[in-house]
């Protein structure tokens, strides 16, 4: 098993049949020597440095009813929110006094964001902060759309594909969503030039090791500058409730693998993470991860964004968030960094 994750390091991959191998492992040697491949790795291209990326969960109204999400269309005991322009803005002013230099503008697929409300948000955020990038991360949009906000100045993207394998994601939505429409949006993202990160689920319902090997050929084939990857939460109000979540065990493994076949790649260390494991996040910085995602929405909504149950961080003002995150990042052994933090693409 270990000489599986030299050849991993060595080549930055390995066929599906070791793949899976390594993926089902329960040596923990092997699973130590990963990590720490991974890290060096990690440093190689970045160094200690973790980057930060301020989330502003902009509403949690959507037209979509994804069947593990807190936030589905269906979910009748949903708390419904939207923020405004105004208050949008004032989250990044609180955002850039505290350092961030992205702000992650994310939410359920609300119709009330047109293009039309959208633009010139985003267009105000670069024009008063002109050092700072601006993501999204709103659902399927059209191409027309995507361009629209690229040009109004939107740098990123984040979709996360969820799977690739069409029948489990068929199970894990409902039939008007289309696997097809979801990688295509990908597809156009990177055509249109925006900094695109996808990813998946780990432990969602289902789910076998041959669908998060689909999952890592298609993130070859797309070449994503971020890769977000967390443990499936069951959420109490939908029809996955009772299911099993995704451990962090395998998590890790995963960010482990992700890091030595994508070396120069964004990686999260994610919420969800920090949601099963109280040291996941910190686990996860030292296995390969490079940016952590502190929460910027204004308390008030916080609990409302309630993709899965028991979701940190939802009680803090974003200092506090901001200061438990860096004690979190140093006591880890790295270190905040205050830039955009583009990714290395390499040369
Ligand atoms: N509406 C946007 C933003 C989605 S929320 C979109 O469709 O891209 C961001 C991510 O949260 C989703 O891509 C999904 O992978 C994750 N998510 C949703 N429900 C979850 C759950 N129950 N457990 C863990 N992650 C979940």
């Amino acid at each position: 098993m270990k000489e599986l994750v030299e050849k991993l390091y060595r080549e930055s991959d390995l066929s599906d049949s070791e793949l899976k191998a390594l993926i089902e492992t329960e040596d923990s040697g092997a699973a130590e020597l990963l990590r720490l491949r991974a890290d060096e790795v990690r440093q190689r291209y970045y160094g200690k440095k973790v980057w930060l990326r301020g989330l502003i969960e902009i509403s949690s109204y959507c037209r979509n009813n994804c069947l593990y999400c807190g936030i589905r269309r269906g979910n009748k005991n949903a708390q419904r929110y939207r923020l405004t322009p105004e208050e949008i803005l004032r989250c990044c002013e609180t955002g850039y006094e505290l350092g961030f230099r992205t702000f992650v503008l994310q939410g359920g697929e609300d119709v009330y964001f047109t293009d039309e409300v959208l633009c010139p948000v985003i267009a105000e955020i670069k024009k008063r902060f002109p050092d700072c990038a601006v993501t999204l991360s709103l659902g399927e949009r059209s191409e027309e759309s995507y361009r629209l906000l690229k040009s109004a100045g939107a740098d990123r993207y984040l979709l996360r594909q969820e799977t690739v394998s069409p029948e489990l994601y068929s199970r894990l939505h409902p039939p008007e969503m289309l696997l097809e429409n979801r990688k295509n949006c990908l597809f156009t993202l990177k055509k249109l030039g925006y900094q695109t990160g996808t990813g998946f689920m780990v432990g969602a319902p289902f789910q076998t090791t041959e669908n998060i090997i689909a999952d890592l050929r298609f993130m070859q084939q797309l070449q994503p500058e971020m890769i977000g990857i967390g443990p499936f939460v069951p959420h109490h109000d939908t029809a996955f409730a009772n299911e099993k979540g995704g451990t962090a065990e395998l998590t890790l493994r995963l960010l482990g693998i992700l890091r030595l076949m994508f070396p120069s790649v964004l990686l999260p260390a994610t919420t969800a993470l920090g949601t099963i494991a109280p040291d996941g996040r910190e686990r996860g910085l030292k296995t390969g991860c490079n940016v952590v995602m502190p929460n910027l929405s204004p308390v008030s909504v916080r609990k409302k964004y309630e993709l899965y149950d028991n979701k940190i961080c939802t009680g803090e003002e974003a200092a506090e968030c901001r200061r438990c995150l860096e004690n979190r990042i140093v006591s880890a052994g790295y270190e905040v960094e205050v830039s955009r933090g583009d990714c290395r693409l390499e040369s």
